[in-house]
């Protein structure tokens, strides 16, 4: 056991402590508190002194690891919508020729950089099974929940997939890729099977105007899409399903898709009514501000979905959508745009609302006993300088990423 002190320890879960201490006992927090309380009732003990502030590590909810090796995309031009930048994507993905190994080293230079940035555990998305990923993953004491993400569009692909899904190890996490590329028999399929090995359901949700208008009338960007690929045949009307809801989320309500496993990503377009069939269903929200400013897509009504009693979580998405992959400047631009939405949830919600909606709240997301000793010191100029606990949560939430960024017990992972 060993003790670890700081001018501030920032909990998350629980009130700032000025001159804090924790105990850490194996990979696990002994006690949280004052240090003169700590040091006292934990004599003995060695003490390690950070400067600055000790927190929980951040959670990165919505990556595409595997993308990293495409590099930042151009901006889009005027005109230019989602669905530009999702063709530019697959042709970019279909011309850059990569080996194996030159992808799992970005994925790998990837996952180190958000390491450095403090984060904790990362839940990834990817359509390719990288299955020497997991080694080199933990050797870098960062957890990552891996995704194999499957879609179809069509009678002839989804067919293919349900095949694959039979092949597939029970163990291995899936999910279903997004409302306008997975018909709704495949995501009940995907969503079955989740529940049965009780995994995580991450799914890209009301991202899109276009996105809004294919689940309501099955026209628009969507459905020129899907025609000018050659995937349309009408599978997205069987049952009536696609053509008969009104919003992304009440569709996924119809087809008894949402649950607490389930993790809406983006959420842009939801509606009153859709945040409260989210509040009903239990289901997660996890917002990604950098990758909707970069799309031009729109912003999620942050302030109402706090106020119905939402913790949403974050995430960067992967470079192609978002010029940084940085949680810090994530809490930056959500604190612009929603002023009425306090510096504590929006830390919050890069801390508890990930490990909540990955169901890791016993291990990450707050400094609390029990916990993984996971979790890091930051340090920076701004920080030194604060004068009280407002100001220390209102620096992490607006400043940036803090000059200075350690894990308080390096290497640790599972
Ligand atoms: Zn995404």
């Amino acid at each position: 056991m060993f003790i670890v002190s700081a001018p501030w320890i920032v909990p998350v879960s629980d009130s700032v402590i000025q001159d804090g201490s924790i105990v850490i006992a194996g990979d696990r927090i002994e006690a949280v508190g004052r240090r003169d309380d700590i040091t006292r009732s934990y004599q003995g003990l060695e003490e390690k002194r950070y400067k600055g502030v000790l927190m929980p590590g951040l959670i990165n909810a919505h990556m595409h690891l595997e993308l990293s090796y495409l590099g930042q995309s151009k901006e889009l031009s005027e005109g230019q919508t989602f669905t530009d930048w999702i063709s530019t994507l697959l042709e970019k993905r279909g011309k850059v020729q990569a080996s194996e190994e030159e992808i799992v080293n970005s994925i790998t230079a990837t996952i180190d950089e958000q390491y450095q940035a403090g984060v904790v555990l990362i839940a990834d998305i990817g359509n390719t099974h990288f299955q020497e990923l997991r080694g080199k993953t933990n050797a870098a004491g960062i957890e990552v929940y891996r995704m194999l993400e499957f879609l179809g569009p069509d009678k002839g692909a989804v067919d293919r997939t349900l095949l694959s899904l039979k092949s597939l190890n029970a163990e291995l996490p899936v999910t279903a890729h997004a409302p306008y590329s997975t018909v709704p028999v495949l995501l009940q399929a995907i969503k079955h099977r989740c529940r049965e090995s009780a995994h995580l359901f991450s799914i890209h949700t009301a991202e899109s105007a276009g996105e809004q208008q294919f689940i309501s009338s099955l026209t628009g960007p969507f459905r020129d899409f899907l025609e000018k690929r050659n995937s349309w045949d009408g599978s997205f009307d069987d049952g009536g399903l696609g053509a008969a809801s009104t919003s992304t989320v009440s569709y996924f309500e119809k087809l008894n898709i949402l649950d607490d496993k389930t993790l809406l990503v983006h959420c842009t377009h939801v509606s009153t009514e859709d945040i409260q069939l989210i509040v009903q269903s239990g289901a997660k929200v996890c917002l990604c501000p950098g990758s909707n400013q970069f799309l031009k897509v729109g912003v999620a009504p942050v302030t109402d979905m706090v106020e119905a009693g939402i913790l949403p979580c974050l995430g960067t998405d992967s470079i192609t959508s978002n010029p940084a992959l940085d949680l810090w400047r994530e809490m930056g631009m959500l604190s612009k745009v929603h002023r009425g939405v306090s510096h504590d949830t929006i830390l919050k919600m890069a801390t508890l609302g990930g490990a909540r909606a990955m169901h890791r709240e016993c291990d990450y997301g707050s400094l609390s006993v029990g916990k993984k000793s996971n979790f890091i010191h930051v340090s920076s100029e701004r920080l030194l300088a604060c004068q009280n606990r407002e100001e220390v949560i209102r620096v992490l939430v607006t400043a940036g990423k803090p000059a200075e960024i350690g894990h308080v017990v390096p290497g640790v992972s599972q």
